[in-house]
């Protein structure tokens, strides 16, 4: 029997015209979960793990000066709780098919994230973490207004499954795996911004900013932003918290 759940992060992107100055374009992302809760007493507890050094470590090192604000609020605890990683470094495949232009804002992307959050690029996508996919996405009616976009710039998922720990091991864990599918044929600073953007999704940041200057923003702005305290603070905050994933199974 499948033993997963599935949810999506859409991203839609349109052009604005006329009195948007110095807002070229705007993605809307739209989250949606599905959720199969028929196994909810197998599940473990929910516990917290210990947060990634190298995250305490960038929080640790930010201007105290530019404020301690973040967005946590706005970060969704799901059935499994927060989408967090426990084994690290997290394994990112980056789609070998997708254009050499696709692949570097890609790569640049994930190893903008290394410097706050232990991600490796693998080549192995069927066992990978994290699998970056280049693929063109059927459009999408907009959820609130039923129009239908130009484009849609990428889309996030993530299934939860049971597996074992080890081949020597009977214990089994409460894992999750995240795909982003992410368009080609963009601008290249689109792709990054929207690469950087949805890489913050799939390491536990499933929600959206209300302020401009942070990547996890629900739209982009023409000078996109880089990871800022706020997406720091809020991803610290997050690996914080419990969550049901990375724990065992109780039989
Ligand atoms: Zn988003």
């Amino acid at each position: 029997m499948a033993r997963w759940f599935k949810a999506r992060s859409t991203i839609q992107v349109r052009r604005l015209m006329g009195r948007l100055l110095g807002m070229a374009i705007v993605f809307v992302c739209v989250l949606a979960v599905t959720l199969q809760m028929g196994w909810a007493q197998s599940l473990p507890t929910s516990q917290v793990h210990p947060i990634p050094a190298i995250l305490i470590q960038a929080v640790q090192r930010l201007d105290p000066a530019v404020g301690p604000g973040d967005y946590f609020d706005a970060i969704e605890r799901k059935g499994v709780g927060y989408l967090i990683w426990s084994k690290f470094p997290v394994t990112v495949a980056i789609d070998e098919l997708g254009s050499d232009r696709w692949k570097l804002q890609v790569t640049t992307a994930v190893v903008e994230w290394q410097r706050y959050f232990p991600l490796k690029i693998v080549s192995t996508p069927e066992t990978a973490d994290i699998r970056i996919q280049s693929k063109r996405l059927a459009l999408k009616p907009d959820p609130k207004t039923g129009k239908l976009p130009r484009f849609r710039s990428a889309e996030t998922h993530y299934d939860v499954f049971v597996n074992k720990v080890s081949d020597d091991s009977d214990t089994k864990h409460l894992s999750h795996r995240m795909t982003i599918d992410l368009a080609s044929g963009q601008a290249d600073g689109v792709m990054l911004s929207v690469a950087r953007h949805e890489i913050g999704h799939a390491i536990g940041l499933w929600g959206h900013s209300p302020n401009p200057d942070d990547i996890m923003y629900f739209s982009q702005v023409s000078k996109s932003p880089l990871i800022s305290s706020r997406d720091l603070r809020t991803l610290h905050r997050v690996y914080g918290q419990p969550t049901r994933l990375g724990w065992a199974i109780t039989p």
